[in-house]
């Protein structure tokens, strides 16, 4: 697999010693731990460590070339070549633009609060049988994340699926200068971060940093029932969603065990995933292949093989055949919101919603929880409670809420409880922030 070899580095990096040009990089690594021949090491500064001091263990583990922003590195050997740099996050986010042009894809930079690692493996899922396609891995999304991702490319790769986070203002702007999107998708605008961000509105600029990389021709695909996502026009934009004004909309959208099915612009779809803000997921990838002139029955058959990275709505078997739905991947306002709406609307005979902290609110955080419980109603039978910021969604629930409301200290009681009453016609939703972990309950429902 050649890559790229140690000339086209020092045409980036042109302050450098014991340069072999003709060598070739096979794999960048951050990571000194990392055995990989014919490697590239670039020692990253985070908040505890200074990876500058790991140079020796990369070279042991197969580093030819390293780029430093230290001067005092030691003795390094004779053919390994240094690139000294002003600061090596920029460094390697510059090599990865670099890399991005050399192999020059489409790249389709995917933002939003909520469904972009979703929207992501459906874009990617669609394209797969036209494209080479190359995707972010998890959740890879960062400053560190994206440039690592464009750089493990393949170098036949022709389209990049790239999922772009943040936490606050610029971020966006950073990851767009550095894969140049051809195509930006902006899934929705929801609460997650507003601590930093100060409103929806303040979210809805951030995430419209991502045409910040665009260039002339490229094309904006964005959530068309959200009004705070306004753009002056000057790039190309598709819109996606319910109302009937937009360019790609969604109408009749019902749920099976197991699918969703839809219509947009008057044809069907099914796609093995429940919701229909997964429907709002899907038609983002639909309006992206309209644009790329694809095939419109090779997109549909795509859909149907769809399948999504774990704990994210998973449906798991849990006691006397019980369906748990593990969906602790995350949380926001927004998502936790979704999903329950999905379960109000499955046909179980016990439907018992488990729901956890939403971390990282500050001072919204009260409000969001209330808002989460005002949007539960009596189909739900059980609502559960677990942390500490979550009792504000039992506090929000209507007046005239029949179902069973508890709050538990800790997920051993709250797991007994629950298995003590779940039988084949139960479902239990599984739902928080990534810190709480809940899917040690979903484990706990199995045995
Ligand atoms: P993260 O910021 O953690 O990377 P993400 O944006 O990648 O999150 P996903 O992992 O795709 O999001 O989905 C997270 C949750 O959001 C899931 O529980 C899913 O049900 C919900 N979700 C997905 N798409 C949407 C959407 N369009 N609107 C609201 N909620 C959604
Ligand atoms: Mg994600």
């Amino acid at each position: 697999m050649k890559k790229f070899n140690l000339q086209f580095l020092s045409t980036i990096f042109p302050n450098y010693i014991q340069l072999d040009p003709e060598k070739e990089i096979h794999q960048i690594s951050i990571d000194s731990r990392k055995e990989q021949q014919n490697q590239l090491f670039i020692p990253i500064i985070g908040e505890r460590f200074d990876a500058h001091d790991f140079i020796p263990q990369a070279i042991e583990n197969g580093a030819v070339a390293i780029l430093s922003s230290r001067q005092d590195i030691g003795q390094i050997p004779d053919d390994v070549t240094v690139f000294y740099v002003e600061d090596t996050t920029i460094a390697l986010q510059q090599l990865a633009t670099s890399y991005r042009d050399l192999v020059n894809p489409v790249v389709i930079g995917v933002t939003g609060s909520n469904g972009k690692t979703t929207t992501k493996e459906i874009v990617a899922s669609c394209l797969r049988g036209q494209y080479n396609v190359w995707k972010t891995e998890g959740n890879l999304n960062n400053h560190i994340g994206l440039p690592l991702t464009v750089l493990s490319m393949e170098p036949n790769t022709d389209a990049l699926v790239a999922e772009m986070g943040m936490n606050s203002f610029g971020e966006i702007e950073r990851l767009s200068h550095i894969v140049k999107p051809n195509y930006g998708i902006i899934t929705n605008i929801g609460t997650s971060h507003i601590e930093h961000l100060g409103s929806r509105e303040g979210i809805a600029q951030a995430k419209l940093e991502i045409t910040a990389g665009f260039n002339d021709s490229s094309v904006l695909i964005i959530d068309g029932d959200e009004p705070l996502i306004t753009q002056p026009r000057q790039f190309k934009q598709l819109t996606c969603g319910f109302s009937s004004q937009n360019d790609y909309s969604i109408t009749d959208v019902s749920l099976n065990d197991h699918s969703t099915v839809f219509n947009v612009n008057g044809s069907s779809y099914e796609i093995p995933l429940l919701g229909s803000h997964q429907a709002k997921n899907a038609t983002f990838a639909l309006a992206l292949c309209d644009s790329l002139g694809l095939n419109a029955g090779d997109i549909k058959q795509n859909l149907t093989q769809l399948s999504l990275p774990s704990m994210r709505f998973e449906q798991q078997e849990g006691l006397n055949g019980s369906t748990i739905i593990n969906d602790a991947y995350n949380a926001s306002a927004t998502s936790m919101i979704a999903s329950i709406d999905v379960i109000k609307h499955m046909d179980y005979n016990k439907k018992i919603v488990v729901l956890g902290d939403i971390l990282e609110l500050g001072e919204f955080s009260k409000e969001e929880h209330y808002k989460v419980g005002q949007a539960i109603d009596s189909n739900i039978d059980y609502v559960l409670t677990i942390g500490e910021e979550s009792q504000y969604i039992l506090e929000g629930l209507p007046i005239n809420y029949k179902g069973v409301q508890k709050h538990f200290e800790d997920k051993k009681t709250m797991s007994n409880y629950i298995k003590d009453m779940i039988d084949s016609d139960t479902v239990v939703l599984l739902k928080a922030s990534r810190g709480l972990q809940l899917e040690e309950v979903a484990e706990q429902l199995k045995m």
